[in-house]
């Protein structure tokens, strides 16, 4: 199948997805992880209608961006280091892997050196794996408080990779925690802070993720097909 054919499947699936969980349409933003991926695939995604794109890599992003038509949203999904942060400001849409408050504290000052915003979610390893980023369940209440201080930046949401596994409903516990985490700081009414948006779903478990509330699934290969990494330097 073509990458068109997979990305109108996908999004026909989420839309499905979203009314078997009573939810409507417009609630959930399908993001295609186009990292590792040639522009022609982005093109094919971006003709059948998809303008919200998926980067890990910070150097392969930028490069991306001038290829790309303009009305496309960039969505940063990768670990990034705050030395790279720079090449990344006012070039996103939205920053889902906030990971550190010194990350964060980065992206505000070179925000402001712009004179913009950042819109940004920070990152939860609510698993606890400990291959991933993120915050954990018990920090992050005080990550929340402190990023929402920085000037620059602006609290959207929070973000979740689930483990990889055989059965997508091993996953349902942790989007839920994030879902309940999500509840437990809008509660508190921090200034600068909106809980509006979820990214949690990949393409092994996005179903059950937008059953538990996901505002923003993260589908890769269900879209471009497996990644080759042997070929990336
Ligand atoms: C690569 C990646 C995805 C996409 O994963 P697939 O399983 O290919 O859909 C989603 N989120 C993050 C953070 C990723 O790094």
């Amino acid at each position: 199948m073509s990458c068109k054919e997979n990305y109108l499947e996908v999004l026909d699936k989420v839309k499905k997805d979203l009314e078997k969980a009573g939810r409507d349409i417009s609630e959930c933003t399908l993001v295609a992880v186009s990292k590792t991926k040639p522009l022609e695939l982005l093109k094919e995604a971006y003709d059948a209608g998809c303008r919200d794109f998926g980067e890990n890599y910070v150097q392969e992003l930028v490069d991306k961006i001038p290829n790309m038509p303009e009305d496309v949203r960039w969505h940063m999904i990768g670990h990034l280091q705050t030395n790279k942060v720079k090449y990344l400001i006012g070039k996103t849409y939205l920053i889902h892997s906030v990971d550190t408050v010194k990350l964060a504290k980065e992206i505000g000052k070179q925000s402001e050196k712009a004179g913009i915003v950042t819109d940004i979610l920070l990152e939860v390893n609510v698993a606890e794996e400990e291959s991933k980023f993120g915050f954990t369940a018990d920090n992050i209440m005080d990550g929340v408080r402190e990023i929402a201080k920085i000037p620059g930046v602006c609290i959207k949401g929070l973000m979740t990779s689930a483990p990889i596994c055989e059965d997508s409903e091993e996953n349902r516990v942790y989007f839920r925690k994030l879902k309940q985490l999500s509840i437990d700081i809008k509660k508190q009414n921090i200034d600068n802070v909106y809980m509006g948006f979820l990214s949690m779903g990949m393409s092994g478990d996005y179903e059950v993720a937008l059953s538990e509330g996901s505002t923003y699934v993260r589908v890769g290969t269900a879209i471009f097909g497996e990644r080759d990494y042997s070929k990336k330097n």
